[in-house]
């Protein structure tokens, strides 16, 4: 069989042979010669006596060589695991243990932690990025690409095999290798393309999130190249960079998370630049419809928001192209991809609640679903029971339709009342002197857990904190509204963009 993760880029590189892949730092990289790059690197690979089943982490930014060593592994029946950019040598160390792997792939920029890392875990390291000249004596991937021979197709595999092991950032504790096959991914591109987004080879895609993480793995460069789209990749999201290249490039699809759509907003005040955009995609974490709103009228795109994680390959459920937005919700799942409300008190069954209407955890089950987390079938028998993924995410499904409430874990209990940060931001973001607000608990003698909002005021804007609580209270019902207002320069952001809530937990706790 030939489906597999790399056939998107083997059948592309024949259908679209002369159109443009990528954009990188002002040149474009055609599908031929993607194809090509990416052959030489599998053969480099082989050489190196990669095989089918093998495991290859990389640690590559956005720049081309992350599609070339991905798809390259892949053409080759090996696994990827594409490592966080952000983690530091031990924290390698640990992913490239558990995942056992064979070699690593890293990219010079990031040696200072990956060198350390794979000499503690005696992985064989192999660069990319690497100028000849260096003097650090690394083997580069390009000069034994040179000197290898090229594989003239990708290895056949079966559906159902491994294709990437993708770690969860561990909010939750130690990471875990998510292991996603070549159906699941294969599979989800297909129903993304057909049922969420239409994308056509003319689309010119903006690729500013990290391509480690499974939503712009996925959701951005495995659909674009599925169908001979072109992907602008940008290595570290600067707004203002990223609004002069979508312009200058002229992008047709803008893919982000919430924080990138505040900043491209900021960005939009300093440049009357506009990139030519059909639509845009919103996903990773709740997009508050001021935002929604305040993006529409300064792009004149809507945004479409879609909900997913890392262990259904990613998407669940989307506000389809094509159809009305309902603004505050993730619209409806995705072909083949059912979605159920259960009981979250019921820890050791998935319960599913009859009550169309009720709120309850969201569970997933389909083709999308990940295979388990590598080598902890403890984790994966709590995490998928009876076939139902549960996701850890509260929310409703009323006629079809999913809203996200929030994440179990960030809810508040201030004083036995239950608070959805959610629900808070997107009050805060109505108010006009605020960008971007990250509601959380922190631990109150009293009350159990009180309500604090950080927030960024926009540009030149002095933001008094009693006056955000105030325009909160007029708002806000009194149990839930936030007490504590911290107005800072920014907030703390993983390298997908989401805001890291437990950071600002630590900040803003009181050390007693
Ligand atoms: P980790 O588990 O590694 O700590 P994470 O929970 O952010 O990080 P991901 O798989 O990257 O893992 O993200 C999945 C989560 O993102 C979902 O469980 C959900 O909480 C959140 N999410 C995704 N899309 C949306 C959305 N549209 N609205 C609200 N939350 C969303």
């Amino acid at each position: 069989t030939t489906l597999s993760v790399a056939s998107i880029l083997a059948e592309s590189a024949v259908r679209h042979a002369d159109r443009p892949a990528l954009h990188f730092a002002g040149t474009t990289t055609t599908y031929r010669e993607l194809w090509d790059q990416t052959r030489a690197y599998a053969g480099a690979l082989r050489a190196r006596g990669i095989g089918r089943g093998d495991r290859v982490a990389m640690i590559v930014p956005n720049v081309p060589d992350f599609a070339r060593v991905y798809y390259a592994v892949l053409s080759l029946g090996a696994i990827v695991v594409p490592v966080h950019l952000l983690l530091k040598a031990d924290e390698i160390a640990y992913v490239l243990r558990d995942a056992g792997a064979d070699l690593l792939v890293a990219a010079a920029p990031l040696l200072g932690e990956a060198a350390p890392a794979a000499a503690t875990a005696r992985v064989p390291l192999v660069t990319v990025l690497l100028p000849a000249s260096s003097e650090a004596g690394l083997p580069r991937l390009e000069a034994e690409a040179a000197a290898a021979t090229p594989i003239v197709r990708h290895e056949p595999v079966s559906p159902l095999d491994a294709a990437t092991i993708l770690y969860t950032s561990g909010t939750t504790g130690t990471p875990k290798g998510a292991v996603g096959s070549h159906l699941s991914i294969v599979e989800q591109v297909h129903t993304t393309l057909i049922d969420a987004f239409d994308l056509r080879a003319d689309d010119i895609v903006f690729g500013g999130l990290p391509l480690f993480h499974t939503f712009g793995q996925t959701a951005v460069m495995n659909i674009a190249l599925r169908v001979g789209a072109s992907v602008i990749l940008l290595p570290r999201f600067d707004p203002d960079e990223a609004l002069a290249l979508t312009a200058s490039l002229g992008a047709t699809v803008f893919t982000a998370v919430p924080t990138m759509y505040v900043g491209m907003l900021e960005a939009a005040r300093r440049s009357p630049e506009r990139p030519p955009l059909r639509y845009a995609v919103s996903g990773g974490a709740a997009l508050p419809v001021a935002v929604l709103e305040a993006f529409r009228d300064a792009f004149g795109a809507d945004v479409h928001e879609g909900y997913g994680l890392t262990e259904t390959a990613p998407t669940v459920s989307s506000n389809p192209l094509g159809q009305p937005i309902r603004p505050g919700t993730v619209g409806r799942p995705l072909w083949g991809v059912d979605v159920a409300i259960a009981d979250p008190e019921v820890e050791d069954a998935v319960a599913l609640l009859d009550d169309p209407d009720a709120l309850g955890e969201i569970v997933v089950r389909g083709h999308n679903l990940f295979k388990g987390y590598l080598g902890r079938p403890d984790a994966s028998a709590d995490a998928v029971v009876d076939g139902w993924f549960r996701t850890g995410d509260l929310g409703t499904c009323v006629d079809g339709v999913l809203t996200i409430v929030d994440r179990k874990k960030d809810m508040i209990v201030r004083s036995g009342y239950n608070v959805y940060p959610t629900e808070v931001e997107a009050v805060l973001a109505r108010h006009p002197g605020v960008a971007v607000a990250a509601v959380f608990g922190v631990a109150d003698d009293v009350r159990g857990q009180e309500v604090h909002a950080a927030v960024v005021a926009h540009e030149g804007v002095a933001l008094e904190p009693d006056d955000v609580v105030a325009f909160a209270r007029e708002r806000i019902a009194a149990y839930k509204y936030p007490r504590v207002v911290h107005v800072v320069p920014s907030l703390p952001l993983g390298a997908s963009g989401k805001v890291l809530k437990r950071e600002l937990v630590a900040q803003f706790t009181p050390v007693v």
